[in-house]
């Protein structure tokens, strides 16, 4: 008998894991037939999307090339853009790092293409956090104020060059701000700046942080983002980001020396032109079992997919913790599949446990986790190796 073919599409956090688990649970053969993996991407390796706001403050890498990975052994990495699927032919379409189009056929297909970060309108100003490109012109533009800032008399002046806005409090924002106060801090002070002088202001739209959990945690988080040098501006949002300042919602003017856009994950706009059926916000329609309705032998999880608990209705979030457990439960969803078996089907992580880790920077972190009521918050270097793990394992590097 032939041999299958199984294409991953995406080699995100959930990708990733999906590979490694149906690798592992099909060990090269289902039903006699032996299984051929392939990961196509449109990047050169797996980007740690969580860590996107390093390179926004330091020089960190966050690209892994594949064949850092030991079950990379066997699998074919293909770099390309996949354009659109077509379920009846049981192809995908897709353009090659040289720009050819092509065609692969499949037998088996996981669609993990993700999210993109939401970005403003072009005329509000500011620079959104969406990419390493994105992170590493961050960086250059605040490390070039406090430059400024070095040789400015004017003390009104140079306090605004040594001013930094986050826009959007979810945790990339709490993430991105706290780093910035610490590495900011540091480079302030090797200038013979006073670090005392930094400031970080995130801006939430919301009147808590963390809406995610209770408020006494969203309460304490903003207690512990205080240490850090953070100041949350609440039921306040950037309209506009001006030279020299931001304009709020408020009517004030906020002097700074950049504005930085933190606002959320969409679904990849991708998924609107390849053939798959779409939810209105534009996730592909699956069932409890990440089935793709309509299309035999296509799965999809991860942030692109809409993912609903079938007992509680409750649909998953766009996070790489809970896409990490779907990809593995999709391991054995697909070799229950092939053997004509019951396959497991969808619970939501937080009907488990609700568990979030928070990175304040280097030795600083925020755990939170809940159940029946009761909250357990870990912070300091306990939290931060918590944190660390955490993204580790995200990324299979543990
Ligand atoms: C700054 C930041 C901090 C975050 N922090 C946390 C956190 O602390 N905890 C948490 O759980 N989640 C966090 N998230 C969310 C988390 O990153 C996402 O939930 C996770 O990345 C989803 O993984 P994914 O594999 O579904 O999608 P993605 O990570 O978006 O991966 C999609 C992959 O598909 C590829 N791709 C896209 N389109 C195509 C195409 N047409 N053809 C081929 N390949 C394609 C991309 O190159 C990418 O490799 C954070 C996100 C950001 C931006």
């Amino acid at each position: 008998m032939n041999d299958l073919t199984c294409v991953i599409i995406g080699g995100g956090h959930v990708g990733l894991h999906s590979l490694k688990a149906i690798k592992e649970e099909i060990r090269g053969m289902a039903n006699g037939r032996r299984i051929r993996f392939v990961l196509i991407d449109k990047q050169p390796g797996h980007m740690r999307k969580m860590l996107l706001f390093r390179p926004a403050v330091g020089q960190e890498e966050i690209m892994i090339p594949w064949t850092h990975y030991s079950f990379s052994e066997g699998v074919e990495f293909v770099q390309g853009k996949v354009t659109s699927v077509d379920s009846g032919g049981k192809q995908i379409q897709y353009e090659d790092a040289q720009g050819n189009h092509a065609r692969m056929q499949y037998d088996l297909l996981v669609v993990a293409v993700g999210s993109i970060v939401r970005q403003p309108e072009p005329d509000r100003g500011g620079i959104a956090l969406t990419d390493p490109q994105a992170a590493a012109d961050i960086r250059e533009r605040w490390r070039a104020n406090l430059r400024k800032a070095a040789g400015e008399t004017n003390p009104e002046e140079r306090k605004r060059l040594m001013s930094i806005a986050v826009a959007g409090a979810g945790i990339s924002g709490v993430e991105t701000s706290a780093e910035l106060a610490l590495e900011m801090r540091k480079e302030a002070s090797s200038l013979g700046l006073n670090p005392s002088d930094i400031s970080v202001y995130l801006l939430s739209g919301q009147k808590r942080l963390f809406l995610e959990g209770p408020e006494k945690v969203g309460k304490r988080l903003d207690q512990v983002l205080s240490e850090c040098g953070v100041k949350v501006l609440y039921n306040i949002k950037v309209m506009q980001a001006e030279a020299g300042a931001v304009k709020l919602s408020n009517g004030d003017l906020l002097p700074v020396g950049e504005c930085i856009w933190t606002i959320g994950l969409i679904p990849n706009p991708a998924l609107r032109s390849m053939g798959l059926p779409l939810t209105p916000d534009g996730q592909v329609l699956v069932d409890e079992c990440y089935r793709v309705k309509g299309a035999p032998g296509v799965y999809s999880i991860g942030d692109c997919a809409r993912i609903v608990d079938p007992e509680n209705g409750k649909a998953d979030l766009m996070r790489a913790g809970e896409g990490v457990l779907q990809a593995d439960r999709l391991g054995k969803i697909v070799m229950a599949d092939l053997e004509g078996r019951p396959a497991p089907v969808h619970k939501s992580a937080s009907s488990i446990l609700d568990f979030f880790c928070i990175g304040l920077g280097e030795n600083r972190g925020f755990v939170w986790g809940g159940k029946w009521g009761l909250n357990m918050i870990i912070t300091g270097k306990l939290g931060w190796k918590i944190r660390k793990l955490a993204w580790d394992k995200g990324s299979m590097l543990r």
